[in-house]
């Protein structure tokens, strides 16, 4: 038995969700006593890869091939499988972001794994292999037995703080037999289309509902974000007015962000986006309604016009 680990990477990074669940990969293999292999797929600099032994891994294995530098879940799927059927991995780690939600599942179903999404918790090993997650849009945890021989689990990301060390990995190809034919999606071209942070890799993110009243408005929200290295993000009217592309609505119906510090300006605080956010450490909330919903899950609130508000703040932490 042994634990592998995918580690994604993107335009050649690797991700700091990878390196979250390489570590989470690293702690589980120590638990049950076997080793952790980190795979990689895509075009990846040599030193990247070494340096994946910082999080606990000592082995890598890498598939440099162009094809995989963008994520095809059916191929990706199929070079998995077969990665852990040469480590004789029982256990294979995700993490739980885009990319992992769309080939964990995958990879469960070809190697008839028990499959938990969005872990939270180590396992617990001494009542079988327990592993506790959220459910209900973070208002409750599962405790899942995965009772199956082979066991996927995706790690919800900046759930595990890292603990950087100097170790290095030793990078060995892996060369699967795949074909043109494996992939039925080929992506011709990316375009970036959102700043310089992704949303759900951001520490910190500066998020904006309609109480802007209008995208003239969003100068401030990334005046904001700019000064605190933050990404930003909107709620979904703001994003359905067309305001703000859709890539940045965060919510039930669009994307789960689990940042540091969550700062929620001119946002109601409906259910529906607080199911998307609910899990940031910190949420810091401006509206200037004192009785809006959002300041029950807020850790401080500023009751006030974000018009006032807003540039005041940015201009003190420039002071910093
Ligand atoms: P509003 O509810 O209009 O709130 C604006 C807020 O701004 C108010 O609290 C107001 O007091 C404040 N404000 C106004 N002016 C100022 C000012 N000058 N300074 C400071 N504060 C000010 N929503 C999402 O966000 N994400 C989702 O994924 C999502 N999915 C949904 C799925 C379903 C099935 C349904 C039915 C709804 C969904 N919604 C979602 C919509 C959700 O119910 C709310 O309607 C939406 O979140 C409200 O957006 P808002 O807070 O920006 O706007």
């Amino acid at each position: 038995m042994s634990v592998l680990i995918f580690a994604d990477q993107a335009q050649g990074k690797i991700k700091k969700v990878a390196f979250e669940a390489i570590q989470y990969g690293a702690k589980v293999a120590a638990q049950t006593g076997t080793t952790a292999t980190a795979l990689v797929l895509g075009e990846v600099d040599a030193a990247e890869l070494s340096a994946l032994g910082n999080y606990g891994v000592t082995k890598v294995l890498h598939t440099a091939d162009s094809r995989l530098n963008e994520v095809e879940s059916g191929v990706y799927t199929k070079i998995i499988a077969a990665a852990a059927e040469q480590e004789g991995a029982d256990i294979i780690v995700f993490p739980h972001n885009f990319d992992g939600r769309a080939v964990a599942p995958r990879v469960a179903a070809r190697l008839k794994a028990g499959l938990v999404s969005g872990a939270i918790s180590l396992p617990d090993t001494a009542n079988g292999f327990v592993v506790k997650k959220s459910v209900f849009s973070g208002k409750a945890f599962a405790n899942i037995n995965i009772t199956a021989v082979k066991k996927v689990i995706a790690v919800m990301p900046n759930t595990f703080p890292l603990e950087k060390t100097d170790a290095a990995a030793s990078v060995t190809a892996f060369s699967p037999a795949i074909n043109d034919a494996d992939f039925k999606v080929k992506v011709s071209s990316v375009q970036t289309v959102s700043g310089d942070i992704p949303l759900t890799e951001a520490e910190i993110v500066v998020s904006g509902g309609r109480g802007l009243k209008g995208p003239e408005n969003w100068g401030m929200v990334e005046d904001l974000a700019k000064v605190l290295g933050a990404a930003t993000a909107c709620s979904r009217p703001v994003a359905d007015s067309g305001w703000r592309p859709h890539h940045e609505h965060v919510g039930q119906t669009g994307l789960t962000v689990r940042p540091n510090l969550y700062i929620a300006i001119g946002i109601s605080g409906a259910i529906q986006h607080l199911a998307g956010v609910n899990g940031s450490k910190v949420i810091v909330v401006i509206n200037k309604d004192p009785e809006a919903p959002f300041f029950k899950a807020a850790d401080y609130g500023i009751v006030g016009d974000a018009f006032e508000v807003v540039p005041k703040l940015t201009a003190a932490i420039k002071q910093l």
